[in-house]
């Protein structure tokens, strides 16, 4: 019902001449409109249940993933050392199709099980669907926290290598996105949570980020579980929640009109008062 009026009331509906043009015009409308319901839908679904969203990177930031060729001579050689040649036995270290190495984050578990009872949890990768979809089983090989339609990867861009919370239908006043690079999100740096690059592998390329941190497995030592840069984003990520949902004003009119990009900036200020 909803559609019919609004359709019927868009000028070029009523104007034109050309059919063909008429119809795409209604297609488009219905389109847009669909994903509109599609996004106010998710965002009652997830008012009622006190929950936002959370859309998570992969690469560097749930993990670090390296090609056997990109495997330099002192990892090789770190990784045949006794106390480590059996990693990929013991469920350390992955592989995927027999080509890349994956070593999730240290503290990821414990992370997307406490995400998940605050945030529907979403992946949105630069890498390929059949990539995203074996790491993402890795991380959550019981399919507890992700769901298989919430993965979406390079295919699924609108525009080259940029990232955006319209694919996945998603309104942006209930979302958050936590990510090492802020810059592929160009339509919503307001709800990104940088995070430091998790970089266990040492990476030849000469990129810049790979001088930021050092390697852990070089190191002899892997990011902290305590205090860890999932842990510290987990902690950020828990202030907003709360601070999203406790609101004496919202809690009687609704929470519908809340926007967390509004809370982030709040709870960033009062934690840069508390210093
Ligand atoms: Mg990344």
């Amino acid at each position: 019902m909803t559609i019919m009026v609004m359709l019927s009331e868009d000028s070029n509906f009523r104007k034109g001449n050309n059919n063909e043009f008429q119809l795409s015009t209604i297609a488009q409308d219905m389109s847009m409109l669909c994903v509109k319901e599609a996004r106010d839908d998710n965002l009652r679904s997830l008012i009622a249940r006190k929950k936002l969203h959370l859309v998570l990177d992969l690469d560097h930031t749930l993990l670090h993933t390296v090609t056997l060729n990109e495997l330099t001579p002192s990892d090789r050689e770190c990784l045949r050392h006794r106390s480590r040649r059996n990693w990929l036995k013991e469920g350390k270290l992955f592989m995927i199709k027999d080509n890349f190495l994956v070593k999730p984050r240290p503290n990821v578990h414990t992370f997307l099980k406490e995400a998940s009872t605050m945030f529907d949890l979403s992946v949105f990768t630069l890498g390929t669907k059949g990539y995203a979809t074996k790491a993402v089983e890795i991380l959550d090989p019981n399919g507890l926290y992700i769901s298989p339609s919430n993965v979406f990867s390079v295919e699924d861009c609108k525009r080259p290598m940029i990232k955006g919370l319209d694919v996945m239908n998603l309104n942006e006043r209930v979302s958050l996105i936590v990510d090492d690079i802020k810059r592929v999100w160009v339509d919503h740096p307001k709800n990104v949570i940088e995070i430091e690059p998790y970089l266990f592998f040492e990476v030849k390329s000469n990129s810049k980020r790979t001088n930021m941190k050092h390697a852990g497995l070089q190191m002899g030592g892997d990011e902290s579980e305590k205090y860890g840069e999932l842990a510290r984003v987990l902690r950020e990520l828990k202030k907003i929640h709360i601070a999203f949902f406790d609101n004496t004003e919202a809690s009687q009119v609704g929470y519908e009109n809340r926007d967390v990009r509004d809370v982030v900036e709040d709870v960033r200020n009062n934690f840069r008062l508390l210093k």
